[in-house]
């Protein structure tokens, strides 16, 4: 390590160990930045303090809230926070969805009006892309977005809004020119929820939850301004994004704030509870191999992040990140299953009967299995491996 990086890294942990509040550090809420949602104290000076330096997107230019940190730089940073057990002081699709497409394809008046609003976690932003006939073929989405003069007019709806409740604004790809060929007439455009024109109703899930919604537009209102990259050019600046995405997924996205973060899967402890002696000791061979496949399979996972986070030559990879988000949901689902399986009735129970830890690891398990659906599906990502990434024939 160069004694600039060595420099660097005793400064960074130096200031962390000053700066990071005790809330938060460990287990707890990371925020979106949404309006709607109070902010514990800690958590809320945390953002202050880290957007204040330019490391609630570390890689971004100064003049849009970063602090130009190099890769090298940005891997001290996470491996500093990991140290401390400090959370993320930002999080969502402003940091690591949008911010980074209004950074490659936005104008400069554009950077200027949303990017320093980003990185200071000022808003939380929902991601306007499916639509009840446009999942998969995303391409014939229908929300219509009509120019009349400064504006454009959107009417139409969206689905699986995921946090549209608590969002302020919302980017969505919209038809701009009905009548061009389906990939050529879409915009990106972005929308301030906060206007009569926009209704969220949320969806209930399987898992009890109702973390998505359907939004529906009517006579909503959007600046001409606020469309990204160019009209009927939705496309190209739609698919971008969707790298920035599942690269977050990934976890190998360096944009944002997240990149990095490992999260503690509770898979082995689990396992061991329920399957192990008093000692964790597990007998049985097969739930030993299968633990011993997923904890491989795990290590190989976060060495092909790293290794996929050096070798990036712009902040999110390309078609790359298809194949480790994959490879990342099937690992964690294959965790979660063998957790099911050694818990047997255990992880069924509910209600009074249940124990929190056990109706949290169902839930997990429940929750995740949209991994693989979630971002674009597992059938999509493999057909962009092997048309993009491998080369194959159509
Ligand atoms: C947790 C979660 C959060 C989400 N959040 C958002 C959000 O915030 N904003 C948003 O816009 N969307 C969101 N989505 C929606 C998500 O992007 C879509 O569910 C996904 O793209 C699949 O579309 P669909 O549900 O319409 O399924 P469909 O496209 O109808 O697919 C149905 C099945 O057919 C298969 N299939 C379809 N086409 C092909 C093909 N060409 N080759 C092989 N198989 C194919 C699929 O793989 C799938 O198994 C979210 C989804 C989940 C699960």
């Amino acid at each position: 390590m160069s004694v600039d990086l060595q420099e660097f890294r005793r400064q960074t942990r130096a200031w962390l160990e000053e700066n990071c509040p005790p809330g938060a550090r460990g287990d707890g809420p990371v925020p979106l930045g949404s309006s709607k949602v109070e902010m514990d104290p800690d958590v809320r000076l945390w953002l202050e303090r880290m957007a204040e330096k330019g490391w609630t997107v570390p890689t971004w230019p100064k003049q849009y809230g970063g602090a130009e940190l190099s890769r090298e730089e940005y891997r001290v940073l996470v491996d500093e926070l990991t140290r401390i057990g400090a959370r993320p002081p930002l999080t969502g699709r402003g940091v690591n969805y949008i911010g980074p497409t209004i950074l490659e394809f936005g104008t400069d008046a554009q950077k200027a009006k949303w990017l320093p609003r980003c990185a200071r976690g000022e808003g939380a932003w929902a991601m306007g892309y499916s639509e009840p006939g446009a999942g998969s073929d995303l391409a014939s989405l229908r929300l219509r977005a009509e120019r009349r003069g400064d504006h454009y007019v959107l009417n139409g709806s969206k689905i699986w809004t995921s946090d549209a409740t608590i969002c302020d604004y919302i980017f969505v790809l919209a038809r701009t020119a009905p009548d061009k060929p389906k990939h050529q007439g879409i915009s990106l455009i972005l929308v301030d929820m906060a206007q009569p024109g926009v209704r969220v109703s949320p969806i209930r899930l399987i898992s009890g939850a109702s973390p998505f919604c359907e939004t529906h537009f009517e006579d909503a209102l959007a600046p001409v301004e606020d469309l990204i990259g160019g009209e009927d050019n939705g496309w190209t600046v739609g698919k971008r994004l969707l790298q920035f995405e599942r690269s977050t997924h990934a976890g190998i996205n360096i944009s944002g704030s997240q990149g990095g973060r490992q999260v503690d899967n509770p898979v082995a402890s689990v396992v061991r509870r329920y399957a192990g002696d008093e000692n964790g000791r597990i007998d049985d061979v097969g739930v030993r191999r299968a633990l011993l496949d997923f904890e491989v399979n795990t290590a190989a996972q976060r060495l092909t992040q790293r290794r996929a986070v050096e070798e990036l030559q712009a902040h999110a990879p390309g078609f790359t990140s298809s194949a480790v988000k994959l490879t990342n949901a099937l690992n964690i689902q294959a965790g979660d299953e063998l957790m099911m399986s050694v818990m047997g009735t255990n992880g069924l129970r509910d209600g009074s009967s249940a124990d929190a830890a056990e109706m949290s690891q169902r839930n997990r398990w429940l929750y995740q299995k949209s991994l693989t659906i979630a971002g674009g599906t597992k059938e999509v990502q493999l057909n962009i491996i092997a048309k993009r990434v491998l080369g194959l024939p159509d």
